[in-house]
């Protein structure tokens, strides 16, 4: 792959930002990830942010003072313009060495004993005294379906006799969703009304959604684009991804059963989807590469998807969890409790294959726009990465440790995830969380 360990990933390395130093912190100066923030509850401009310890450096405060001069690809009219914006479009848009280029430059001026120290203390916001946007302005959003054991689980439920179809060991299957009801962590959104059919009836109901459900997925934000027409090969296509983030792909199971076939999923999934605020970019996650691989009983990739690169280091190691809380919960005061824990390495399909396939055709990416991972369940049952999953399609309650049982969500419940990467001798990298919460139905 492109992006092999450099000076930014030594393990030794420690910030004058104390909690960066902090081994359970998500953001020690190895991780140095992307937001757009402001103060909590003002009317500023939302601005770029890098997450360092429990702080946010303001990205263009950091250029205003010149700490980041001296790296010719930080210079010039775009670059400045890039960091003074209100999302990360930008930047993404400047392509992978200014990427490379700015993390140096911010691993080397966060160091400890760094003399920037003094300029920027005075650039940095508590992430506690901060509110989130989306990080970019998202202009196409497409979901893709890469856990095999989700595909698998799921096609059971929806199709007994037929759960994997013939494609998927074939296609990066995927569909394009809606950019516009996509909120950044944090989001409320309300139980959406729709078209279901109930088993025993011929005829559909109209009505509040009854299985309402989540999904656990990485969000790939592309950062350079492709031209119409063109396509983004699978060597350079990790270098046309800006960043990882964490995904909650909502859905309203009753109302996907009824409407999926034949051309995929619709109103069961636009109402709403939220992403964590954090875009971890590739680089910071390079020491958690794993090797790629095919089950040799299964179909090899065909070559436009296949690389050495690929089957040395194209997949990730991220452990993903999903927490849930109920409204009784919260009321009590009780912490989220797990519901699941998965990990990235199990797709099926790798984030360079999305991106190749996805232009295979010449169909362009643009700066901002959102992949997602689809659901990621891992090959146990209880790694599953939704309800309907852990719930086998609503027929095995779960039990919480208060003695609240849920099939699917209720009202006022509240689904975290939180992602991280961690091994011995190596810097933990933290996604931080993406949270949000179910409210009634409109009447
Ligand atoms: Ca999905």
């Amino acid at each position: 792959m492109t992006l092999q360990l450099n000076e930014t990933h030594d393990v030794l390395l420690r910030s004058w930002v104390p909690s960066a130093n902090q081994p359970e912190s998500d953001f020690p100066i190895q991780n140095l990830p992307f937001a757009v923030f402001r103060r909590a509850g003002s009317n500023q401009a939302f601005r770029i942010g890098v997450a360092i310890g429990d702080q946010i450096l303001d990205l263009a405060a950091a250029h205003a003072v010149h700490a980041l001069a001296g790296y010719t690809e930080l210079q010039g009219g775009h670059f400045t313009a890039a960091v003074n914006a209100p999302n990360l479009n930008g930047l993404m848009n400047l392509g992978a060495p200014v990427w490379s280029a700015l993390r140096l430059a911010l691993s080397r001026v966060l160091r400890e004993g760094a003399a920037q120290q003094g300029t920027l203390q005075a650039c940095l916001l508590a992430q506690s005294a901060a509110e989130f946007a989306l990080p970019a302005q998202i202009g196409d959003y497409t979901d893709f379906y890469t856990s095999i054991h989700h595909a698998t689980a799921v096609g059971k439920l929806f199709r007994p006799d037929n759960p994997l179809l013939p494609n998927y060991k074939w296609v990066p299957i995927g569909y394009h969703g809606r950019a516009s009801s996509i909120g950044v962590s944090g989001q409320q959104f309300r139980r959406p009304l729709g078209q279901t059919k109930p088993p025993a009836s011929d005829d559909p109901v109209f009505g509040p959604a009854k299985r309402m459900d989540y999904e656990l997925e990485i969000g790939i934000f592309i950062g350079s684009g492709n031209a119409l027409g063109d396509h983004i090969g699978i060597e350079k296509a990790e270098s046309h991804v800006f960043g990882l983030c964490l995904l909650n792909d909502w859905s309203a199971r009753d109302v996907q059963a009824w409407e999926y076939q034949p051309l995929g999923p619709f109103l069961a999934k636009n109402f709403a989807s939220t992403i964590s605020p954090w875009v971890v970019t590739l680089e910071a996650l390079a020491p958690y590469r794993r090797a790629w691989t095919r089950d040799a009983a299964d179909p090899q990739p065909m070559a436009y998807l296949e690389s050495a690169a690929l089957r040395d280091g194209g997949a990730f190691d991220i452990e993903l969890e999903v927490l849930l809380q109920t409204e009784k919960m919260r009321h009590d005061g009780v912490a989220p409790e797990r519901l699941s824990l998965s990990n990235f390495r199990h797709s099926y399909w790798t984030v360079s294959q999305l991106v190749t396939h996805h232009t295979v055709n010449g169909c362009n990416l643009n700066p901002g726009d959102l992949l997602g991972s689809g659901t990621q369940s891992g090959p146990a049952p209880e790694e599953a990465g939704s309800l309907l999953e852990l719930t086998e399609g609503g027929k095995k309650p779960l039990t919480l440790s208060n003695g609240e049982q849920r099939i699917f969500m209720e009202d006022g419940d509240t689904v975290i995830m939180r992602g991280w990467a961690q091994k011995d001798g190596v810097a933990r990298v933290g996604f931080g969380e993406v949270a949000g919460t179910l409210l009634p139905a409109r009447t």
